[in-house]
């Protein structure tokens, strides 16, 4: 119980560099898990490049080591080059190979890849897998990956790890909440977490502008069948006017969520004209990770997502409605 595969532990132990990837559009479970593991690993003596496709976002970059991520491909092949078999690529909180983004096929073929995560229709990539769909975060495996190796996990990568977990469960409210949840939890603040601290800098440190965003955002809602689904979007249109990005939307879909005869939210988010992602969240038994893969896309039985080009925003919401009815009647 716990414990990580034996495989991924033993690579983990005998390689000296590790090359550590996450999902593109990383949350705080990829970031903190990231760089949690990073400073676990360091502990060890081992050498860690921290790749991201992108630069941090500001939301995190209070997170104790996100000076050293790297988006550079060629530092990253530099790297690779460098460690030749005495090296590992170790993938975090990522459900499919192509989350690792655009450049997920070079990516992949740096070997021998590890993969540890804990999203439900995660078949397993790479050389070697952990994946436990029950857990709260990504976060909380690789507390127990520190246990395992006998690492003293340091107040940085406490902190990285307890705001990881808090994002990933909603502040400690999602179904994957359990015990061990907070047995972890309670370690990592023995360790010198500051919760106030952490809660401080993920929920309560946004713009004027990310409350007026919420404001054009909610006056979109609409409600379907018998206010079990809620509809809410944002367009490129709304982020310009009040001086937004993608990112300032971040919670916003469980304000609809909240309203106790919803069901399923969803957030509608136009990308680009005619390109637009979506967010699913479900209560109770209703899955919206099956309802994401029909659309190409995967995630957590309540929390799950897709993307689609070609099509607006009302048409997607009409191809996903049909979808959703069914689900409910499940
Ligand atoms: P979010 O709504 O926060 O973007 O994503 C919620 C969950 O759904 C995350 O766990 C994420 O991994 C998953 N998810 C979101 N978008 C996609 C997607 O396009 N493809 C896949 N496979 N999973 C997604
Ligand atoms: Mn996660």
């Amino acid at each position: 119980m716990n414990s990580p595969d034996p495989t991924v532990l033993a690579t983990i132990r005998s390689k000296g560099h590790i090359l550590l990837a996450t999902h593109f559009n990383p949350d705080g479970d990829a970031l903190g898990s990231l760089l949690g593991a990073a400073d676990i690993l360091q502990s060890m003596g081992k050498r860690v490049f921290c790749y991201l496709e992108e630069p941090i976002s500001p939301l995190y970059r209070f997170l104790p080591g996100a000076g050293q991520i790297q988006t550079d491909m060629n530092r990253v092949r530099e790297f690779v080059d460098y460690a030749q078999d005495d090296f590992l690529t170790l993938c975090l909180d990522c459900g499919d190979v192509q989350r690792l983004g655009r450049h997920y096929e070079e990516l992949s073929s740096f070997r021998p890849l590890m993969v540890i995560d804990h999203h439900r229709g995660n078949k397993g990539f790479g050389d070697g897998f952990w994946v436990e769909a029950h857990r709260s975060s990504t976060a909380e495996m690789v507390y127990d990956l520190a246990k395992a190796l006998g690492i003293e996990v340091s107040s940085r990568a406490s902190e990285c790890l307890f705001a990881a977990i808090s994002t990933d469960t909603g502040s400690f409210r999602y179904e994957s909440t359990s015990s061990h949840t907070f047995r972890v939890v309670s370690d990592l603040v023995s360790r010198g977490v500051k919760p106030e601290h952490v809660a401080n800098n993920l929920y309560d440190n946004y713009t004027l502008g990310r409350l007026q965003l919420m404001q054009e955002v909610l006056a979109t809602l609409e409600m379907y069948e018998r206010d079990r689904i809620a509809i809410i979007r944002v367009t490129q249109h709304m982020l310009d006017r009040t001086f937004t990005t993608m990112e300032d939307t971040e919670y916003f879909i469980n304000l609809p969520r909240a309203v106790s005869s919803v069901r399923v939210a969803v957030f509608l988010k136009e990308v680009e004209p005619l390109h637009v992602s979506v967010s699913l969240r479900a209560k109770g038994k209703c899955d919206v990770a099956s309802v994401a893969r029909r659309f190409g896309g995967g995630g957590h039985r309540n929390a799950s997502g897709f993307r689609m080009q070609g099509q607006g925003v009302e048409a997607v919401r009409d191809l996903l409605l049909p979808v959703l009815r069914e689900e409910l009647q499940a």
